[in-house]
């Protein structure tokens, strides 16, 4: 038995993008996402958010800033109704050159064997080409790239989807 998923990247798709974001007061959740993150529920799929967050590495903020501001983050998704099954997060340099950080599929590979995930019955929605290439990495194949955060190259995005936001998924997530 496998599950399905809906993977999430953070900034850009679930809060407005913020460089190197930690504070909760800089968090802005973006339009339509609770009403979006209610359907995939309807739909049955799971929830999980997966970001890089350099911003530990780089010494920009802690991982007790990070995970102050993930809880506040939980706790606002579940006052409506949202329950987020797990976060997954890369603390670590590009330079590093680990095998967390997107677009290595390592956050990915490690949701997947925790939760046995079914990956090709699974959606991934980022707004960096990097997100895509990550998913398709770790055999999802259903991705979407939203305009809500960073600029991004449609013509040269391996992208199955581009949406104005995750308000839109309804759209194109429909079993
Ligand atoms: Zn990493």
């Amino acid at each position: 038995m496998t599950i399905k998923t809906i993977f999430l990247d953070r900034d850009g798709v679930i809060n407005k993008e913020v460089e190197y974001l930690f504070r909760i007061s800089d968090f802005e959740f973006i339009e339509g996402v609770f009403e979006a993150c209610l359907y995939f529920h309807h739909l049955d799929y799971k929830i999980i958010i997966i970001s890089n967050q350099s911003g530990i590495a780089r010494g920009y903020y802690n991982e007790n800033d990070y995970q102050k501001l993930t809880k506040w983050m939980l706790s606002q998704f579940n006052n409506n109704g949202i329950k987020i099954l797990d976060t997954f997060y890369c603390p670590h340099d590009p330079e590093e050159n680990c095998e967390c950080r997107k677009p290595k599929p390592g956050m990915f590979i490690e949701a997947k064997d925790k939760y046995s995930i079914g990956m090709k019955d699974s959606w991934m929605i980022g707004d960096k080409e990097t997100d895509i290439e990550a998913a398709n990495l770790a055999g999802i194949n259903n991705t979407i790239l939203v305009r809500s955060g960073h600029l991004i190259d449609e013509s040269n995005s391996n992208s199955k989807f581009t949406i104005d936001s995750i308000k839109q998924s309804k759209e194109l997530i429909k079993t």
